[in-house]
């Protein structure tokens, strides 16, 4: 039986799996520590991964199945229609041109695609869930901060790249966050992880820039683990603090996805907050707050009738990045049946 390749390229790991798109199953999986992230160049990476993916053959071979096209979801900016990853500020790698490579190395693939990570979870959620809307907003958490929009079953990203709403700002006066990009208060710098653990250390004062970056790093790690574990009810109260200053970030940042998309829902995922069922207490209780705050704040109302919901899918991305392999391969034989070369 044919299957497709869907893999996704994270900050510090990738998970890859064969899927079968048509019965919407994850026929083998696996995921693979980067070790040493920090340093990997794209040769070095490239090696890496395809062991990884050599192996996953393997193991799908014996269970019947043959591989027989590519979908690669990865960290922007990255270009989709050259296949060329950029320079993202979560990797090391730089103008890797991973789906030549990939062709290169698996010739027998009918297609192999690229594209970003959070435009693959937001297509994964939608095929898994929401097929039914007309809209939906993706918005991730973890590592890094990202955001999908899904309209009418296509993804929106204007010229060709992705949206890289997580780069955008965030007014909190008193506060100047340097983003991973280099610039000031994105987004991402409160609510990904490393910005969960900047707030945990302020809270707890612990001076952030006299941390090592390995201990800055183990933080990132573990504070957004800890706080899920310990809400609501922590013993030391300021785990309370931590979570409601992450919260507040985590409402300007909605605030502004509102004024661009006014979406009719959104979809919440990403390490921080898969399954966080007190997050979703939260949301509820800020949705049903939104007439105060609309009194003083009128494009809070944007938000007024729009769902907020946290989602429990583990792999949206692999999903994600399958199914569009699927249609991107669909839609080129199509072409090429009309339009013959
Ligand atoms: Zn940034």
């Amino acid at each position: 039986m044919d299957c497709v390749i869907a893999i996704d390229i994270g900050g510090t790991k990738i998970d890859m799996a064969g899927v079968d798109v048509e019965k919407l199953r994850l026929v083998d999986s696996s995921s693979a520590v980067l070790q040493g992230h920090e340093q990997l160049d794209n040769g070095s990476f490239f090696e890496f991964l395809a062991e990884r993916i050599n192996e996953l053959m393997v193991a799908l071979r014996q269970r019947g199945y043959q591989a027989v096209m590519m979908g690669v979801a990865a960290p922007g900016p990255l270009d989709h229609r050259l296949g060329v990853i950029e320079d993202p500020p979560n990797l090391a790698v730089r103008r890797m041109a991973i789906v030549a490579m990939l062709k290169r190395q698996y010739p027998e693939m009918f297609g192999i695609y690229l594209l970003n990570d959070a435009d693959a979870m937001a297509l994964g959620e939608y095929r898994l869930n929401y097929q039914e809307r007309d809209h939906m907003t993706l918005l991730t958490l973890g590592t890094g901060v990202g955001c999908g929009h899904v309209e009418y079953g296509r993804l929106f990203r204007g010229r060709g790249k992705a949206s890289e709403f997580g780069h955008t700002s965030v007014s909190i006066p008193g506060t100047m966050r340097e983003c991973a990009c280099g610039g000031i208060n994105c987004a991402e710098s409160f609510l990904g992880s490393s910005g969960l653990a900047r707030t945990y250390c302020e809270v707890f004062e612990i001076k952030w820039e006299l941390l090592s970056t390995r201990d800055r790093v183990s933080l990132s790690h573990l504070v957004p683990k800890d706080l899920r574990w310990l809400m609501p009810e922590p013993e030391d109260k300021r785990w309370t603090e931590v979570f409601d200053r992450y919260f507040l970030h985590l409402r300007l940042v909605l605030r502004n996805l509102a004024c661009v998309y006014n979406p009719e829902l959104i979809v919440f995922n990403g390490g921080i907050v898969r399954g966080f069922s007190y997050l979703q207490v939260r949301l509820d209780q800020l949705r049903n707050g939104l007439a105060d705050m609309a009194a003083n704040d009128p494009f809070m109302r944007l938000l007024d009738g729009t769902q907020l919901t946290v989602s429990s899918e583990e792999h949206p991305a692999l999903f994600g990045a399958a199914w569009y392999a699927y249609r991107r391969n669909e839609a080129e034989r199509a072409t090429h049946e009309q339009f013959p070369a």
